[in-house]
């Protein structure tokens, strides 16, 4: 009816992806924020500009949390709008998106009645405060779901949106209740690194987190790939870089991370969901 085509290309072969979006002209695209961030590194590399040679005009990307600043950066960059989804395989998928004000997601409230809980009692928080998402579905018949924990914390917000839709919406999903890591005692999603990282401009697109427990103690390592203009080969810049990094990472989370700045293209890319942390910790 939108006299709009589906193309179902799955991830992988990114060149082939590009020619094609160019070929058919395609004008949105769905898929991780990590593999869109791989597919704008792969069409630099063949000379192709998102913005002049595609017609793409809109990125709906989610299945795994993204930061705002990622948004601003891919927006910059490309001249797309990027939107975020939200779905989860136990429901049906793929859900709920934003709308243009990008200020949340509209969740239809007339077909799942969702609440945000305090993880550690199951009590539901007050309006504005952070929880974990918990979904009834109210039309499904044959897997209906039941105050269902998700293990994504959001917040809520019932006022009604700029757009005019009065559906309650999910802000930005902070990380999972089973992301998050404890370092030293104290509470770390990995978003509030990537948060940190992409507000600096000699930093790229691609980061991890190392944790290793060294006798009694957490060691955080955050390893994160330099843009080509932000590598240096004198040492000195590269540890006042190392430094800025490490102060604002500290700032943000309170605990103190060792910093490694790598050449750019070093952190294996992602396809599908990207791996941020690798705990080698013993439980
Ligand atoms: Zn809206």
């Amino acid at each position: 009816r939108m006299g709009a085509a589906v193309l179902p290309v799955g991830t992988g072969n990114t060149e082939r992806q590009i020619e094609l979006m160019q070929d058919l002209g395609t004008t949105a695209i769905a898929c991780t924020p990590s593999y869109f961030l791989h597919i704008m590194e792969v069409a630099e590399k063949m000379g192709v500009s998102i913005r002049n040679d595609t017609q793409l005009k809109v990125g709906i990307f989610g299945a795994e949390p993204w930061s705002l600043e990622t948004r601003k950066r891919i927006e910059a960059n490309t001249g797309i709008n990027a939107y975020d989804i939200y779905g989860t395989s136990e429901i049906s998928g793929p859900l709920f998106t934003e709308c243009h004000a990008k200020n949340g997601i509209h969740v239809w409230g007339d077909m799942f009645l969702t609440e945000v809980v305090d993880p550690d009692t199951g009590e539901p928080v007050a309006e504005g405060e952070q929880g974990e998402l918990v979904f009834t579905t109210l039309h499904k018949f044959a897997l209906p779901l039941i105050r269902y924990r998700i293990g994504d914390l959001s917040i809520m917000s019932n006022e009604v949106c700029e757009c005019g839709r009065t559906h309650p919406r999910i802000m930005r999903i902070m990380g999972r209740t089973d992301d998050m890591l404890i370092i030293r005692g104290i509470n770390v999603f990995p978003s509030q690194v990537e948060s940190v990282l992409m507000n600096i401009p000699e930093v790229g697109d691609h980061w991890e987190i190392i944790v290793d427990r060294k006798g009694p103690l957490d060691m955080m390592t955050v390893r994160v790939e330099l843009t080509e203009s932000g590598f240096s080969d004198k040492i000195g810049d590269l540890m006042k870089l190392e430094n800025k990094v490490s102060k604002e990472l500290k700032g943000v989370l309170n605990i103190a991370a060792k910093v490694d700045l790598v050449e750019p293209g070093t952190i294996p890319r992602s396809m599908g969901k990207a791996k941020r942390v690798t705990d080698n910790r013993k439980v």
